[in-house]
């Protein structure tokens, strides 16, 4: 692999950025000369061909922006990254010397995509980023990683851009920053980064995504920027201009994951021994839940009732927003902390009911 794609694998922040599309040899350059004029961005970004939910919005320039992205990359210096989703695209990307491939969220869902894209790399030195699939399955994501591991690709690293989800919420694919997190636990050695652009799907909220996905300590972002992000064939509404993207770089808090200072250890030591002591007795308490919780299934039994009376269970959910709201925890973390609560319950006392 060539020495400036290492040395921008390897940095951290790694910042990509550049259209959604490729649209003109025009825009590409432009497009990259003022990124690269920003001295903040490592990988210049542009979708060749694009994967698009219906037909008829544009599908992408195809294999003729290629030359293009080389062109750029021969100005600016900047290494270029691409979205492949079959083996042709591969075959022609390499052809142009792309630097870094990514497979985009609509590809990972499909496994047999995913294979051809794996078998198009073997014996291929490039480094491939997974993006999440557009369905909240991190079996999915990292069977995708799985694949292209296996066809002999040692630079792997992970995108997290959202997940879909039916009606219209605040975000154009909702972070569910949960599973960000679970799939790093999985692969502590894998990059991954955040896409605030297909998170967010409008400009006005992506600080504040970029923003947390650096209180995260994700290892970069790939945010679309457009010279002109109104007229954009693709994705108009969340691209912005390569310098209101440094301006936005620049407003980030950057946090590190550690700091050499004996005081500071010292002090997070004691406050997580606290958090340890809090779990173990939460973990105490929970026990004696299910202890009860079965002691209920036994009077269920003896009285031929069914496990779920759905007016007690609406009652422990209002009880516990009331008291919530008082101790400063939200609606959505004690809804989940109630399911998951009441689930164990339910399967306790279903034990003890068939027993
Ligand atoms: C893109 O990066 O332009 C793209 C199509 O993203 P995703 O696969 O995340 O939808
Ligand atoms: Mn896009």
């Amino acid at each position: 692999m060539k020495q400036v794609t290492q040395e921008a694998w390897a940095k951290r922040p790694l910042i990509i950025s550049g259209p959604c599309s490729a649209e003109t040899e025009e825009q590409v350059l432009e497009t990259a000369q003022r990124l690269a004029k920003t001295g903040k961005v490592d990988v210049l970004r542009a979708g060749i061909w694009k994967p698009r939910t219906r037909p008829g919005s544009f599908e992408g320039i195809g294999t003729k922006g290629l030359p293009w992205l080389q062109q750029a990359k021969k100005i600016t210096g900047l290494p270029v990254a691409v979205e492949v989703a079959t083996a042709k695209q591969v075959e022609d990307a390499l052809h142009f010397d792309v630097d870094i491939l990514w497979v985009g969220a609509r590809t990972t869902v499909n496994p047999f995509s995913v294979q051809e894209v794996a078998d198009a790399l073997k014996g291929v030195d490039v480094p491939v980023l997974i993006k999440n699939p557009i369905n909240p399955d991190l079996e999915l994501w990292l069977g995708a990683v799985e694949r292209i591991a296996k066809a002999g690709i040692s630079q792997v690293g992970l995108i997290h851009r959202g997940f879909s989800s039916y009606g219209n919420t605040e975000y154009r694919n909702a972070p569910m920053w949960h599973l960000a997190i679970e799939m790093k636990r999985r692969n502590p050695e894998l990059m991954l980064i955040n896409d605030p652009s297909h998170i967010c799907g409008r400009r006005d909220i992506l600080l504040e995504v970029m923003q947390k996905a650096i209180d995260l300590d994700f290892d970069g972002l790939m945010i679309e920027s457009h010279i002109d992000p109104d007229n954009a064939w693709s994705d108009a509404k969340q691209q912005v201009t390569p310098e209101k993207l440094a301006e936005m770089l620049e407003q980030i808090a950057w946090r590190h994951e550690d700091i050499d200072s004996a005081a500071y250890h010292a002090a997070l030591e004691k406050l997580r021994q606290q958090i340890n002591h809090l779990d173990d007795e939460l973990m105490q308490i929970l026990g004696q839940r299910m202890k009860v919780a079965e002691q209920i299934g036994t009077y269920k039994k003896n009285n031929n009732i069914t496990i779920l009376q759905t007016n007690r269970w609406n009652e422990i959910l209002d009880r516990a927003f009331k008291k919530g709201e008082k101790l400063g925890l939200s609606q959505e973390f004690i809804t989940r902390y109630f399911d998951a609560v009441h689930m164990e319950s339910i399967n306790h006392q279903n034990k003890i009911m068939n027993s």
